[in-house]
C-alpha cells in the first residue's frame, strides 16, 4: 500500500537553498519515493532555546507517495541528511544544512521516544504550516488530516 506523506524541509546553515533543492532531488532519486508536489521556499526566523541568534532558515515541505513504513523513511531522511552534511551527533537546537521531519504519514500515529507523527509541532509552527497550505490547500478542512 502506498501512503501520502508530508515532510518539512529546512536548512539554515551553507548554501541553504540550495540543500533544500538538493533533498528534493535526493528524495526524487530513491526508488521507492514519488514526489508529488513540492511548496515554495519561504525565509524564517530560527526558533532558538536562549543560545543566541541563528542565521535565518529557508523552509518548505513536500508531499510524496511511498510504500515504506514510517521507521524506514525516518532512516531514507537520516541517510540524506548525513549526505548533505549533517553531523549524526548534533545540539538539539543547532544550525543545520537539513533538516527533514516527517509531518505526516497517511494516518499514521506514532509516540516512540526517537519519533513522534504527527510531528507535534506542525500546528504552533507558521514555517511548516504555510508551505503544507501551499502545497494542501484543503489538508486540514476536508477531514484527511
Ligand atoms: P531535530 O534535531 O530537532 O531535527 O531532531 C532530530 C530527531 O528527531 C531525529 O533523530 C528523530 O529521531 C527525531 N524525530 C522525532 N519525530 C520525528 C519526525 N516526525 N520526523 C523526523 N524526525 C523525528
Amino acid at each position: 500500500m502506498a501512503y501520502t506523506v508530508y515532510i518539512g524541509i529546512g536548512s539554515n546553515l551553507g548554501d541553504r537553498a540550495g540543500n533544500c533543492e538538493k533533498a528534493v532531488a535526493l528524495l526524487g532519486r530513491h526508488n521507492e519515493i514519488e514526489v508529488l508536489k513540492v511548496s515554495k521556499w519561504r525565509e524564517t526566523k530560527a526558533l532558538t532555546r536562549g543560545n543566541g541568534e541563528q542565521p535565518l532558515y529557508i523552509n518548505g515541505a513536500v508531499k510524496i507517495s511511498t510504500r515504506m513504513n514510517p521507521r524506514e523513511l525516518l532512516s531514507v531522511l537520516q541517510s540524506i541528511e548525513a549526505k548533505l552534511g549533517r553531523p549524526a551527533k548534533r545540539e538539539k537546537w543547532a544550525p543545520r544544512t537539513i533538516d527533514l521531519d516527517i509531518l505526516y504519514h497517511g494516518d499514521a500515529v506514532v509516540n516512540e521516544p526517537d519519533l513522534v507523527i504527527p510531528h507535534p509541532e506542525i500546528l504552533k509552527r507558521k514555517f511548516v504550516m504555510e508551505p503544507l497550505c501551499d502545497i494542501e490547500p484543503t489538508l486540514f478542512s476536508k477531514g484527511e488530516i
